[in-house]
């Protein structure tokens, strides 16, 4: 009988930023056929689309999910509109959070894989995000599976589970991997504002740069 070749086909929430763009370098380092998915959210950064559409071609990926969800907006975005034209409360999270985030980007990979047969979602998370983001977690990651293997044929029939393999690995974890995998960095997006360059000043620049630090000393 001849064996079945094993399904090493796999969608990736990709963001163009450095831990998911880490993630498709290794994921890919392992063999995997990566089909990235990206979201355009109401509110993205557009430098953000740019990175994924410059990494992925750089790479020679042309097959990619980009949807659009125009409905979806971050907290800081939702803050603004939801005073502005509704009375009562507000549930006041900071940030660039994006409601259900997780759950909804899971659901939608989920149907693609559904569709093509493709049995593992990844997506890039690190130990870091873990206190920041609700749904940043391993008891989140199993009741998706949970839910997944419940709810669809893929779950049954493919056994398609979602996964962050990064959930555990540091700051500088990642940087020996981005070290390791020779991933072009300067093609990655940090930025909170889209200006042609990283502003330097805002959170994800700061914490873009602790990142070449690290990088840079594992270089040596
Ligand atoms: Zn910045």
């Amino acid at each position: 009988m001849q064996k079945l070749k094993e399904n090493k086909s796999c969608l990736l929430l990709f963001s163009g930023g450095i831990d998911s763009t880490v993630l498709l370098y290794h994921l890919l380092h392992e063999g995997y056929e990566v089909i990235p998915l990206t979201v355009n959210f109401n509110g993205r950064n557009y430098k953000e689309l740019e990175a994924v559409k410059r990494i992925l071609k750089l790479i020679g990926i042309s097959n990619f999910l980009e949807i659009d969800l125009p409905f979806i907006k971050e907290f800081v975005s939702l803050k603004e509109e939801f005073l502005k034209n509704y009375d009562g409360k507000f549930l006041n999270v900071k940030g660039y959070y994006i409601p259900l985030r997780n759950m909804i980007f899971v659901s939608i990979a989920a149907y693609f894989a559904e569709i093509y047969s493709i049995p593992k979602i990844f997506s890039g998370h690190t130990a870091e995000d873990v206190n920041k983001l609700p749904d940043v977690n391993i008891k989140f990651v199993n009741a998706i599976n949970e839910a997944l293997y419940e709810g669809s044929y893929a779950g049954k029939i493919l056994g398609l589970k979602y996964e962050m393999p990064f959930l555990k690995l540091s700051k500088l974890d990642i940087a020996r991997l981005a070290v390791k995998y020779s991933v072009p960095l300067k093609y990655t997006w940090s930025c909170y504002n889209s200006f042609e360059e990283h502003c330097e000043f805002c959170d994800g620049c700061k914490n873009r740069n602790l990142f070449f630090y690290f990088a840079s000393k594992i270089n040596k």
